[in-house]
């Protein structure tokens, strides 16, 4: 089924999209410069653009203010966003333009994004996109939000490592106990492993139910305590499971 321009994006659409044929090494981060409610559409921003003279809207992706990532140009065609920088570019935007008006949902849902984006490369041998910002090539504030802070970035733009690595290659790392309603990057690490170790979970850093059911189907399978809190005995049954 061929997705059409403001459609709502799952995990596995955007895994699909990521395999695109275009080669892409940069993945880049803007805001829409409005608050406006009416405004909060990929639809509107097609409007907008067009209206500016290009053929349709220039981000692959948007944000809403409800964490809703909405489909926009599609991904095998270059970016129109980020002048003399769109060659083996994505580009995707939140909507938002003042710091404290962009949502929590929307951050999570970026995470969400460039994790789905970079384990779908991830799955083809791919390597992960550096991730930028509008401003690091432009006199604007785009996209606002300290974009590097909420991906976690390294001094080269990416997020860490790959959420499909090599087996021998995968690091096994300890974050603590983590339980229902925790959130964070140590979630994400929690969710990462538990994918490599068969789960289906969103890996969006927030241990939700879905987290604690795939956190009890490994206990159960390693013989432990059943109590869904993710602990030093299920880390390591994590680590045995994905060596
Ligand atoms: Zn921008």
């Amino acid at each position: 089924m061929k997705q059409q321009l403001g459609d709502p994006l799952n995990p596995a659409q955007l895994a699909h999209l990521s395999g695109t044929s275009r080669v892409i090494h940069t993945g880049w981060v803007h805001c829409s410069a409005s608050d406006r409610p009416e405004h909060d559409a990929a639809r509107v921003m097609d409007r907008w653009h067009r209206q500016r003279g290009w053929t349709q809207i220039g981000y692959h992706a948007f944000i809403r203010k409800d964490g809703v990532i909405e489909l926009g140009r599609p991904w095998d065609q270059v970016p129109a966003a980020q002048s003399g920088h769109n060659a083996a570019a994505l580009a995707v935007c939140l909507h938002g333009l003042a710091l404290a008006r962009f949502t929590d949902a929307q951050a999570r849902a970026l995470v969400a994004f460039v994790d789905a984006v970079d384990a779908a490369r991830a799955a083809v041998q791919r390597p992960p996109l550096r991730w930028r910002g509008h401003c690091e090539v432009a006199a604007k504030a785009c996209p606002v939000i300290d974009y590097r802070a909420v991906l976690g970035l390294d001094a080269a733009g990416h997020r860490g490592a790959p959420a499909v690595a090599p087996a021998a290659a995968v690091p096994v790392h300890t974050f603590g106990t983590l339980r229902l309603f925790d959130h964070g990057l140590a979630v994400s690490a929690l969710q990462r492993s538990l994918c490599q170790a068969g789960a289906f979970l969103v890996i969006d850093g927030q241990f939700g139910r879905a987290t604690e059911a795939a956190v009890r189907d490994l206990q159960r399978a390693a013989n432990l305590a059943v109590d869904g809190i993710a602990g030093p005995q299920t880390w390591a049954a994590l680590g045995a499971a994905t060596r």
